[in-house]
């Protein structure tokens, strides 16, 4: 999709701009100088700003509009450290154009979607200056990239009340093949720990005759958990499980990319049993998973070392559905390791703050989103119920009560949080359209409508 080439140019300077702040949370770096320049662009833009302190970065709010309608649109200025350097092609804060695409650190995540977004908010406002009739909240916070420490927090006592319709969210997909993708839910996380010792120190191996091994001990207990189809067997895992909506099993009742072309781009070839052509994608929508990520302990050296290791350690996580509590399932998995006798097995809750969620597809902001989506980007937009990964969008789903909507210009090949991370100019138009048609559109369809209703 065309849009003016002045607007255009501009949006890339705004990114240049954002992008040439090392705004990196890991290390603290330059959030207040980009939380400054992303208020300084929403209050020429026409909002009314504000920020607020969080536990590293401050959060940015603009808002605007009045209306029984409330759309929130939720960003990020931080970005993920830029090592190694020598391995990117150009500097990663100075934004560079190649071959069609944008490169620089944060050029997509996420400061390239909030720029698109808010050149779309420009040109909308170009056409239609008159009162938004609907409200309007962009938050933009500065710790996402850290896992968003005090987001929950901050929402809940800046928005103690608030109620919204929408939640636009911080990134959507592009596929490989330029189809755009509408995320409608994320799954919810466990990390855990489990740590085993059984002597003092590393003794004789020969003593292995009498003394338990603990790296013996971790490979039965995690071994327990899990069968070859990948169901967990932890007692009343499933239990809690919000079951998909018809909708959203529609949705996937087709893979809207073969089975294949994700085997060949990661080179993964070993399928859990019952997983196949036909089922793999239902699977990385709405089924949870356990994933040991790593086994340490022991001698991992060059040649033998006949020795019976004092302790070992397991990283585990959980990739959780909606209604699966995290908190609970570690409280779960505590009662099963006691209940097969592995009490003495320490189990440390690593991170237990990301909640699933799954917004109904078939709200009308999202049949709406979807047509125009196909309008900018002139290929048929997939609705993808879940995505396989996670994001801390529960405070927005559950206290907001809002639908998500996940769209934006994160391609397939964006190379988010590594080396020469990037966007393609057209698709970066085609956002900039996009959202002064969403916009547009959200004014006439639902700006002067009572709110649907909240669905989780
Ligand atoms: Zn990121």
């Amino acid at each position: 999709m065309r849009v003016p080439s002045d607007l255009l140019a501009a949006a890339t300077k705004d990114l240049a701009d954002l992008v040439s702040i090392p705004s990196v949370s890991t290390r603290g770096d330059g959030l207040g100088a980009c939380a400054d320049a992303v208020e300084a662009l929403l209050q020429d833009a026409g909002f009314r700003t504000e920020q607020h302190p969080g536990d590293v970065g401050p959060f940015v709010v603009g808002e605007t509009g009045e209306g029984p309608f409330t759309l929130i649109i939720y960003n990020h200025y931080d970005v993920q450290p830029e090592e190694p350097v020598d391995l990117w092609t150009d500097p990663p804060f100075v934004l560079s154009e190649r071959d069609g695409r944008l490169y620089g650190r944060g050029a997509a995540d996420d400061k390239g979607e909030f720029v698109s977004r808010l050149a779309g908010w420009r040109l909308f406002r170009s056409k239609h200056p008159e009162p938004l009739p609907y409200k309007l909240i962009w938050i933009v916070e500065g710790e996402e990239e850290i896992g968003s420490p005090s987001l929950t927090r901050f929402l809940k006592t800046r928005f103690p009340d608030t109620k919204a319709d929408l939640c636009w969210w911080e990134y959507g997909e592009v596929d490989r093949t330029g189809r755009p993708i509408i995320l409608m839910g994320f799954k919810g996380v466990l990390a855990v720990e489990l740590d085993c010792r059984t002597a003092r120190a590393d003794l004789h191996s020969s003593l292995g005759a009498i003394f338990d091994n603990p790296l013996w001990r971790l490979a039965s207990a995690v071994s327990s958990l899990r069968d070859a189809s990948g169901r967990i067997l932890i007692e009343g895992f499933y239990d809690d499980i919000v079951a998909p909506e018809p909708y959203s099993r529609e949705l996937t009742a087709t893979a809207p990319f073969p089975l294949e072309d994700l085997q060949a781009e990661t080179g993964g070839h070993r399928l859990l049993n019952g997983v196949d052509a036909t089922t793999f994608y239902g699977h990385l929508n709405f089924e949870p998973c356990l994933n040991v990520n790593g086994f340490h302990g022991g001698f991992g050296g060059e040649g033998a070392k006949t020795v019976l290791p004092c302790s070992g350690v397991v990283k585990l996580d959980f990739r959780l559905a909606p209604g699966q509590h995290p908190v609970r399932i570690a409280q779960l998995l505590r009662a099963h390791l006691d209940e097969i006798g592995f009490g003495d097995i320490e189990l440390r809750v690593l991170d237990a703050e990301v909640l699933g969620v799954r917004s109904d597809p078939s709200h009308v902001a999202v049949g709406i989103g979807a047509a125009l989506l196909e309008k900018s980007f002139g290929r048929p937009a997939i609705i993808q119920p879940s995505s396989a990964a996670s994001g801390l969008a529960h405070p927005f789903v559950h206290a907001f009560g809002a639908t998500l909507f996940g769209a934006g210009l994160t391609h397939h090949g964006a190379m988010l949080h590594s080396l020469d991370e990037n966007i393609i100019v057209e698709q970066f138009e085609n956002m900039i359209g996009f959202s002064s048609d969403f916009f547009a559109a959200l004014a006439e369809n639902v700006g002067k409508q009572s709110p649907e209703a909240p669905n989780d």
